[in-house]
């Protein structure tokens, strides 16, 4: 997506080889008219996948999935990050490690929002090991739905996520893709 690789350069802030700061469109101001593009591209590709309902994680997915729902005329569930285990058996829940604070923490899955019948649409904001979209997709096949496609905004492609999801038989789709990191450096695959 050419206007995102346009703003994650001219805005973009690489922190270290590893963190990329986009505070300013996507992760703490959010541009409305660049969400509703992706949203664009997801439907685009996404669209043969008979997806019933698009899940996010809390919190900077909500902004690129409630455009991506609101396209393909589908529901949306945030799945939330609990700091300690519900014990009652109407939610599911996995633990997930956190990339950015290095901690874990329960993602939480309420039953009322999944059935089995379900093709999920994943999307998150950026793909980095990988936990966040692999937690996410075992609280969906823990309520016996299936993982229809995985949807990325900031793909950093120089860290494992990308191939842990496709060995587990994922479809992946990011709308930018970095190969490298450095301080004062952004370059695309
Ligand atoms: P993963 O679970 O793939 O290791 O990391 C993905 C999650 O960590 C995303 O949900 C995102 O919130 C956060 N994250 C990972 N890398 C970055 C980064 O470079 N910048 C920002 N802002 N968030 C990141």
């Amino acid at each position: 997506m050419e206007s995102l690789r346009k703003r994650i350069l001219e805005e973009g802030r690489a922190l270290s080889k590893s963190v990329l700061k986009v505070d300013s469109f996507l992760n703490h101001a959010v541009d409305p008219k660049l969400m509703y593009e992706m949203g664009t591209y997801f439907k685009e590709y996404f669209k043969e996948h008979n997806i019933t309902k698009v899940f996010t994680i809390e919190s900077s997915g909500i902004a690129p999935s409630v455009m991506t729902a609101m396209q393909m005329n589908l529901p949306m569930v945030t799945l939330k990050k609990q700091t300690s285990k519900i014990l009652n058996g109407e939610v599911y829940q996995t633990t997930v490690h956190s990339f950015t604070k290095n901690s874990d923490y329960e993602l939480t899955l309420s039953k009322k929002y999944i059935n089995e019948d379900d093709n999920i649409l994943i999307i998150d904001d950026f793909l980095a090991n990988g936990e966040a979209a692999l937690g996410a997709a075992r609280l969906i096949e823990e309520a016996g739905a299936k993982v229809s496609g995985i949807g990325i905004v900031i793909e950093k492609s120089f860290q494992p996520g990308r191939k842990l999801l496709e060995d587990k038989g994922y479809d992946v789709y990011s709308l930018a893709r970095i190969a490298r990191l450095d301080e004062g450096i952004i370059e695309f695959i």
